[in-house]
Parts: C-alpha cells; sequence; structure tokens
C-alpha cells in the first residue's frame, strides 16, 4: 500500500510516522521550501509530543523572530473522508485557540487513522470506519472552543476549577 500526504507539518508527519510504522510506503509533500523551523509558532507541545517528534522527524519549534497578528477563523467541514483520500487536522477543522488543542487534534486524526487502517486492510472501509467518529471530535472541540471563547470574551463567567477550561483534548476522541 502507498499514501500520499499533503502537508508536513503536525498532522502529516504524525500520520506519515504512524503509517509507515504499519509498513505502508509514504510519500509526504510539502510546499513550504524553508526546514521545520518556526512552523507554528503559538504551537505548545506537551513533553512527549515534542520528544516524539523531535526524535523521529528532526522537528524544532523555535520561537517566532517576531510579534505577528493572525486573524482567526472557524473552519468546519461536514465530510472528511473522500473514496480514498482523507481530511486530517487542520485541514478539516481550525478552531479558535481557547482550547489549545489543535495540534492534540490533528494527532487524535492522525493516530485514529493508523489504527483504522490497520483494522481494515481496505482503504475505504478504514476511512468509512474512521470518518464518523473524527468529524464528532472535531465538531466537539469547535463548539467547547465556541463556548469558551463567549464565556471569556462576551459573558465574563469563567470560574476557576472549572473543567471545561483545561486545555488540550479532555481523552481520547473528546
Ligand atoms: C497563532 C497560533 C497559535 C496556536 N497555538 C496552539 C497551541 O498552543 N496549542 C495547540 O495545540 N494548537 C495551537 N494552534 C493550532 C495548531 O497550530 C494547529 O492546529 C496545527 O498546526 C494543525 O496541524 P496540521 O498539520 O493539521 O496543519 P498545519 O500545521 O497548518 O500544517 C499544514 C502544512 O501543510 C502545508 N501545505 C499547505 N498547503 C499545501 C499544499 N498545497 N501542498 C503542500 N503542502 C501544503 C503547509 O505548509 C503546512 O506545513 C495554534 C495556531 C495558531 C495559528
Amino acid at each position: 500500500m502507498r499514501a500520499a500526504i499533503i502537508g508536513g507539518s503536525l498532522g502529516g508527519l504524525t500520520a506519515a510516522l504512524l503509517l509507515r510504522d504499519l509498513g505502508i510506503q509514504v510519500d509526504v509533500y510539502e510546499r513550504s521550501p524553508a526546514e521545520l523551523v518556526q512552523r507554528g509558532a503559538g504551537i505548545g507541545f506537551l513533553p512527549d509530543a515534542a520528544r516524539y517528534l523531535v526524535q523521529r522527524a528532526g522537528l524544532v519549534v523555535c520561537g517566532a523572530a517576531q510579534p505577528f497578528l493572525q486573524v482567526i477563523y472557524d473552519v468546519e467541514v461536514p465530510q472528511m473522508a473522500f473514496d480514498r483520500v482523507c481530511l486530517i487536522g487542520d485541514a478539516a477543522f481550525v478552531v479558535r485557540p481557547h482550547a489549545a488543542a489543535g495540534t492534540a487534534k490533528a494527532a487524535a486524526d492522525a493516530w485514529a487513522l493508523a489504527g483504522a487502517l490497520k483494522r481494515h486492510g481496505d482503504v475505504v472501509a478504514a476511512l468509512a470506519d474512521w470518518e464518523p467518529r473524527q468529524l464528532a471530535l472535531g465538531q466537539q472541540l469547535l463548539e467547547r472552543t465556541r463556548r469558551i471563547g463567549r464565556r471569556s470574551q462576551v459573558d465574563g463567567n469563567w470560574v476557576a476549577g472549572d473543567p471545561e477550561l483545561i486545555f488540550g483534548l479532555h481523552g481520547p476522541g473528546a
């Protein structure tokens, strides 16, 4: 089996490493001519994720040389699987930053994809199995960030210790 991955950042690299571990021949197509430095200036990793990407892919995460402004839009798709092609990470859902979970979701999409490909020999069957949970994950995360944003910037009713405010994903598929 061969896989082509468009984009060699968090989601793409994680998927590439996991699919290669399954014995799949993987080609990664990244449009940026620069090395993987300064990619995602605002990305925060937990130590395990950073160690994994640094050891396996040589990813170096540096601070941006200069401050920058970035407009942030919510992006959501109704479909992530298209025959033998799928969208993962920010290509499917871009969520506002309040949950700091975009990297975890990109990795979760990739981990689930590798798991589905391992369970099903057939790519179309694997993607049909994979898609509903990842769509639900993206929709839930987007809803959570919208609620957090509304509460922090409109309602002003954040309460210290509220579990909804904990960064990242709150468990597998959540
Ligand atoms: C300012 C900011 C702060 C953030 N802070 C956090 C945080 O603290 N914690 C967190 O978890 N998440 C954070 N995020 C979100 C996180 O960066 C993304 O969710 C994550 O990078 C998604 O990974 P990805 O691989 O799906 O997409 P990306 O990281 O966007 O990677 C996409 C890759 O595809 C490449 N590409 C695009 N088009 C093509 C093409 N046509 N051909 C080839 N290559 C292509 C791009 O060059 C890029 O390398 C932040 C985002 C921003 C913008």
